[in-house]
């Protein structure tokens, strides 16, 4: 794969060439014990490259990412919205970047203030009682809020809600959660109009059910209007109801879980949040309950007695510690300055634009890509390149093509129950002129699977690693360098 501009670091190694400098060593030399398992027997066969070229090589790698800092990202679900770059200086301050978790509580006052200043502030936008902030992600908090209202119905000799609800346009890591929690996922449909069909939840509720799992709005980009009613069929039947948090940048400051009769939240604060996420990073999933699932929640709790914070390990009930430590601190920190920065009616504003965002570039692309669910959509939106498809040009196509433009792809071919979909969401931090030239793009697209299909089909053009086969390279992935010859 080696090319003229990026020549491979090892072809470049010339004999003896180093780039170090180290002075002339000053103390004797000694035997390593050879025998010690722990010395290698070879010197390792490492490039032998001047400082610049090591300099250059790490440069021309890092600008061959794309991430949200280099271009437009409109990858739907993940909410991958800029990340400011004032969150940075503050999680870099040493007073948060120096502090070791052994420290003694006296002496980390201001960090647990923060922590706490963070959990009450995230309960009052969730409409929650108390929230933990030590899940490392989102599929971590379902983990927990699965695993707290396991320990609820056990508390309650309920032993046979063995099943969770997930609807059909769920993401993955819902079923696989409720899997994971020991219990067996059962799907409810969807309707003609993308929301939950409540006659089928009706049919699937009963006094085995443990949990509905839910995200509103839900991963079409659709605001599930009969939630009120939905919470109702679950509570009834003694089941409690979990919140998907991914979707919650489309309502902030607007409708909270809680005020819909959610038991158990989790949120993403790498995605709504700002944390940065391209590269499957630090996370952060905290979880948020009802005054009644509190005795449940990851210890220790963080507590305040009087004026000082403190760690409270007296929680019988617990599940007990989901995490080392207290969570990923950084990440929070950024969440909290973010939160700050925004200010409630800054956040609001996030979701307004978040919502207008998305509606504009629906309306547009609904010119040329099949719309399957035609009302207005939240923060994000699901087309099908169906059309496309019957002119011999699938979704995967289009998503190589878009590389072309210099954009990320949407995600493709999810939600499930959309065939050749393409889910979009362009966040409330894009320019009207990106979102344009976006839409140009796809509208580009289209004509071309109408007169010259073949350079979507082959696409991309523009790249260095062209298509792949991608089930070889997540399957048998080449991650060494092998040298010819
Ligand atoms: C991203 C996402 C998750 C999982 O969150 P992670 O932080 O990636 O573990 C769960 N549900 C939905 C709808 C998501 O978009």
């Amino acid at each position: 794969m080696a090319n003229q501009d990026f020549p491979l670091i090892f072809e470049l190694s010339q004999e003896s060439r180093t780039g170090f400098s180290l002075p002339e060593m000053d103390v004797p030399e000694v035997e390593l014990p050879m025998d010690d398992v722990y010395v290698r027997k070879e010197a390792a066969d490492l490039p032998e490259v001047s400082e610049l070229q090591i300099m250059r090589h790490y440069t021309a790698l890092s600008k061959r990412n794309h991430g949200v800092d280099s271009g437009f990202y409109p990858l739907g679900s993940c909410t991958m919205k800029y990340n400011p770059k004032m969150n940075e200086d503050v999680a870099r301050l040493t007073g948060f970047s120096h502090i070791h978790p052994h420290q003694p509580e006296e002496s980390v006052q201001g960090a647990m203030g923060l922590l706490y200043d963070l959990q009450t502030t995230l309960a009052s936008i969730t409409g929650m009682h108390t929230v933990t902030l030590q899940p490392a992600a989102g599929a971590h908090g379902e983990w927990t809020g699965l695993m707290m209202i396991r320990a609820f119905h056990e508390e309650n000799g309920d032993y046979n809600r063995t099943k969770v609800i997930v609807p059909d346009s769920a993401h993955g890591t819902n079923p696989a959660s409720a899997t994971v929690a020991g219990f067996e996922a059962v799907t409810v449909k969807s309707d003609e109009h993308g929301l939950v069909d409540l006659e089928d939840l009706k049919r699937v509720v009963g006094d085995d059910t443990a949990a509905l799992m839910l995200t509103n709005p839900n991963t079409l980009g659709l605001f599930e209007e009969h939630i009120l009613e939905m919470a109702e069929i679950i509570h009834e039947a003694g089941g409690k109801l979990y919140y998907d948090g991914a979707n919650l940048n489309a309502i902030l400051g607007y409708a909270r879980p809680g005020d819909m009769g959610f038991d158990v939240v989790h949120l993403n604060l790498h995605k709504t949040f700002t944390g940065p996420h391209g590269g499957g990073g630090p996370g952060s999933g905290p979880v948020g309950v009802t005054e009644e699932m509190v005795p449940y929640l990851p210890k220790p709790l963080l507590a305040k007695k009087g004026d000082k914070f403190v760690f409270d390990y007296e929680c019988p009930k617990s599940i007990g510690r989901v995490k080392p430590y207290y969570g990923n601190f950084g990440i929070n920190v950024r969440a909290y300055t973010y939160i700050r920065t925004m200010g409630a009616e800054g956040l609001k504003k996030v979701s307004e634009y978040a919502v207008l965002n998305a509606n504009y570039m629906m309306r547009r692309l609904q010119e040329e890509y099949e719309l399957p669910f035609t009302q207005h959509c939240k923060h994000e939106f699901v087309i099908s390149g169906k059309r496309q498809k019957k002119l011999g040009v699938r979704t995967l196509d289009i998503a190589k093509r878009l590389l072309d433009f210099g954009y990320h792809p949407p995600t493709i071919y999810f939600p499930l129950n959309v065939e050749e979909a393409l889910m979009v969401e362009p966040t409330e931090t894009e320019s009207k002129e990106t979102l344009d030239a976006f839409i140009e793009a796809m509208l580009q697209i289209s004509n071309e699977a109408k007169e010259d299909p073949e350079i979507v089909q082959e696409a991309p053009h523009t790249t260095i690693v062209k298509r792949m086969d991608e089930t070889t390279a997540a399957r048998k992935p080449v991650l060494r360098y092998i040298k010819e010859g």
